[in-house]
């Protein structure tokens, strides 16, 4: 019986492989000249971090991830995203004590068990950041402009960003109980997950996708106008410095995003064009999250990126780059005798940087022109016994159709003309 990929997951093959490497060099490149550091945490953790770090009662935690018990009857949780495993090395590290802000990015799979569709997986990449020991809000305005330049970078336009502010415990609570008020006298009409919601985590309310419920949460009380002082003049200088850098955004008072830990900004990118799934990025403040896990108080704020829903954007804006896997030589080879010296040629080339490939089987010219043909190599070289006897090579242009012998000792040289 033929064993396929699991439900949910993709096998990224060569040809798709050069666009998650272009994109994967291009967000190095940003979060290199921002001065964020990389961060390469283990693919699954204890399972209570999650618990802890992301919260009892999201999605995430509730229904999405992928648990088990292993050999040693431990509870291990492959990570559904990147900011409690990040938050636990800060941590175990104590990295707090080596600079006074710590900036670090990620980039790599992640895993929840939701319902597959478009833009949709179980196993799915993700790239973001977590700026950790930094109250201002310079930060939160410099995280969402990094943000919005990576996408600038990849050439992608129409993306939108949305900001919102969901302020502190201390002014959620107020605001928490004014929607309660409103949303409790018609806690009938709302949807199955949102009667559960309006118990656990009102505020989710608003984030249901559910018409009915939309309709009902479109009269409640709004939450900028329970920010406390603090949370309401942190969210003014936030706004007043994207002003300043040009960074366009619209204020969503409905973004509360999936988890728990946010505080004061929230933020997420969304490209219309993608239809249901249309966040990009999602990100925010997350003053608290630290100390949950157990750390001293310390101001967090991150960004997490999908790289699927990224490329999909791409090939839906027609920006997806050129680019070629092709060998720059096919090294054919014709007879016994010469199998070595080519062998040994190839691997000549290759040390120089040329991306060489040679024939293996010893199969007639033809077959061996259709495969460099097929490959699309630039140049073919051809070593039979006679060139082998005169320490030649025929060097043949692909495109345009013309060959000529050049001396082993000058092939190198040649080779990168040609090339240009
Ligand atoms: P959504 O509302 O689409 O479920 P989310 O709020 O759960 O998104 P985050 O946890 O904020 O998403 O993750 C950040 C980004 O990671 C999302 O904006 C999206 O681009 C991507 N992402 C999240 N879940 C998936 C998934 N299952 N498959 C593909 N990409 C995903
Ligand atoms: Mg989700």
């Amino acid at each position: 019986m033929k064993i396929n990929a699991p439900k949910g997951t993709q096998d990224i093959l060569p040809e798709q492989a050069l666009i998650w490497q272009w994109v994967e060099k291009q967000v190095r490149e940003v979060f290199r000249v921002y001065n964020y550091g990389e961060v390469r945490t283990p693919i699954f953790e204890h399972t209570e971090l999650f618990a802890r770090g992301i919260g009892e009662t999201t999605d995430i935690v509730e229904k999405e991830m992928y648990t088990f018990l292993d050999q040693g009857g431990r509870s291990i949780t492959l990570r559904p995203e990147g900011t409690a495993s990040v938050v636990r090395a800060f941590l175990e590290h104590n990295l707090a004590a080596k600079t006074g802000v710590t900036k670090l990015f990620y980039f790599g799979p992640m895993f929840r068990q939701e319902k597959p569709q478009a833009g949709r997986f179980r196993q799915f990449h993700q790239f973001g950041v977590e700026v950790l020991g930094e109250n201002s809000p310079l930060i939160d305005a410099e995280v969402i402009a990094m943000a919005t330049e990576i996408y600038r970078r990849l050439g992608l336009d129409a993306l939108e960003v949305r900001l919102n502010s969901v302020g502190c415990p201390v002014c959620r609570a107020n605001y928490r109980q004014a929607l309660l008020d409103h949303l409790t006298p018609r806690s009938g009409e709302l949807c199955a997950s949102c009667q559960r919601r309006l118990v656990q985590n009102p505020l989710r309310v608003l984030d249901c996708k559910s018409p009915v419920c939309q309709g009902i949460t479109a009269e409640a009380p709004q939450l900028d106008q329970y920010l406390c002082e603090d949370c309401a003049s942190h969210f003014a200088a936030v706004r007043r410095y994207l002003d300043a850098m040009g960074v366009v955004y619209m204020i969503d008072s409905r973004l509360v995003r999936g988890l728990d830990y946010y505080t004061k900004t929230v933020f997420e990118v969304v490209y219309q064009g993608l239809g249901a799934q249309n966040a990009v990025c999602g990100g925010g403040r997350y003053d608290g999250l630290v100390q949950q896990c157990g750390g001293p108080p310390t101001p967090g704020i991150g960004f997490a990126a999908g790289v699927e829903r990224l490329i999909i954007t791409l090939e839906k804006q027609g920006k997806l780059p050129e680019l070629s896997g092709a060998p720059q030589v096919y090294l054919s080879v014709l007879g016994d005798a010469p199998k070595l010296k080519a062998f040994e040629i190839a691997q000549n080339l290759r040390a120089q940087g040329i991306r060489t490939e040679l024939e293996y089987a010893g199969r007639s010219l033809k077959a061996q022109m259709k495969t460099a043909d097929k490959l699309n190599a630039a140049l073919v070289l051809i070593l039979g016994e006679d060139e082998l006897a005169r320490e030649t090579i025929v060097l043949r242009n692909m495109k345009k159709g013309e060959q000529r012998e050049v001396p082993w000792r000058e092939l190198v040289t040649v080779i990168q003309e040609e090339l240009g």
